[in-house]
């Protein structure tokens, strides 16, 4: 199998009320025994994730959800759980009983389904046991795509891999640089390896940078900005883009001839798995924070933090010192991504680089509907170095939104 990031599978939830055969489901799609498969309704309780190769489709992920009727409190938690996934999926099957009619539960969740305009397919287990009619005209008359497999025998599952397939969302055309380099061409990437680098690796976005660019037939060099320019004066010709981590903007910006175009990762980031312009409409509010203003740092998976960490002190620090303001500062990682995001007057993401961009999406949707401003790591702290609009010049959305700013 091909060793594809998580965050770069497409995700497929499958959800529906305990004992549908969700699980068998999964099962049957990996061909392999992974989930627990009961007649004992709500086995599965936290959602259990899998990747595999869906032919010939390509990576997914799939995960099994605990029942939408699972009952008591800690039901209720499991319920709000499969709601979040639901939210961050690409494709959701939604697995109903040949034996029953839609319950109240199940058009719920296919009116949220189709409130977060996910693409789904109804899948009707049981086939084995008869052909509910009323149940399939009901779906007809709400429009709703359907699929009748028997998890016992193994009918009509192969057809549904197969649909499943051609229905799932590409996202062929998003790319961090594929569009900005060409063939011959050269960029180098700054990686500075201090303390808070991985020990003995490069970190995602700079890895997929690299492949991205030798998939266009570019040149790589990869530098630490130490050495940058010594980089740049070994090479014959200015190369065509100049791509750095964050936290080195400052000294590359002053190190890279202001006629070389220049970049961070995760301003690629942002492109890539969030909303540029957005992000450049939030740096208005950084000027506009006051005392006591409540600002959310927000890092998408969970790390042990550095003694310089950036999520909890460079920032917080960078942002003081430039608003001169007392600000209350929360740091979440990981899961602990709150609800209630109306308190805050900024946001500040990292590049999600661990994240689905459809679970990225999700959360810029969630700031905007709540009208809370929300940058990302590389947008604010080029910005709060002096690097905007220079690390926006490689963008025109982008460039557009800094230019209606002022
Ligand atoms: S904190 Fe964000 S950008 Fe950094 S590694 Fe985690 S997901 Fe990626």
């Amino acid at each position: 199998m091909s060793k594809v990031a998580q965050s770069e599978r497409t995700h497929i939830a499958f959800i529906g009320k305990r004992n549908v055969g969700k699980s068998s489901l999964v099962n049957k799609f990996i061909g392999q025994d992974l989930v627990i498969v009961s007649e004992t309704p709500g086995t599965t309780t936290d959602p259990v994730k899998k990747a595999m190769e869906l032919l010939p489709f390509g990576p997914v992920v799939l995960i099994d959800t605990a029942g939408i009727d699972d009952v008591g409190e800690l039901g209720e938690k499991r319920i709000s759980k499969t709601v979040k996934i639901i939210s961050e999926a690409d494709f959701a099957l939604l697995v109903l009983d040949s034996q029953e009619k839609l319950s109240a539960q199940e058009k719920s969740l296919i009116e949220q389904i189709q409130k977060l305009e996910l693409p789904f397919l109804a899948v009707i287990n049981k086939s084995e046991l008869g052909i509910n009619f009323d149940l399939i005209e009901e779906l007809n008359s709400h429009g709703i795509q359907h699929h009748s497999i028997s998890c016992s025998t193994g009918d009509g599952i192969f057809e549904l891999k197969e649909k499943v397939s051609k229905l799932l969302p590409s996202d062929e055309e998003n790319t961090l640089v594929g569009d900005l380099i060409k063939q011959h061409d050269v960029i180098v990437l700054v990686v500075p390896i201090d303390l808070g680098a991985p020990k003995g690796r490069l970190i995602l976005p700079q890895v997929q940078t690299i492949r991205e660019s030798l998939d266009e037939d570019a040149i790589v060099v990869v530098t630490k900005d130490k050495e940058l320019r010594a980089a740049l004066n070994s090479l014959s010709h200015p190369p065509k883009l100049v791509v750095t981590d964050s936290q080195a903007i400052m000294r590359v910006n002053a190190d890279v001839p202001d006629e070389i175009p220049l970049t961070t990762f995760s301003i690629l980031m942002a492109r890539y798995k969030g909303d540029l312009p957005e992000y450049v409409r939030g740096l208005k509010r950084i000027e506009e924070l006051q005392n006591g203003d409540k600002i959310l740092i927000a890092e998408a998976c969970s790390h042990h933090a550095q003694e310089d960490d950036i999520g909890k002190i460079k920032i917080p620090r960078w942002l003081r010192l430039h608003t001169k303001k007392d600000l209350i500062i929360n740091v979440v990682n990981g899961h602990d991504y709150p609800d209630n995001l109306s308190e805050y007057k900024l946001i500040i993401h990292c590049g999600g680089c661990m994240l689905t961009r459809k679970a990225m999406q999700v959360r810029i949707k969630h700031a905007k509907l709540v009208d809370v401003p929300i940058v990302n790591y590389g947008v604010a702290i080029s910005y709060m170095h002096g690097a905007v609009p220079r690390a926006l010049l490689p963008f025109g959305e982008a460039i557009t939104a800094w230019q209606n700013l002022e």
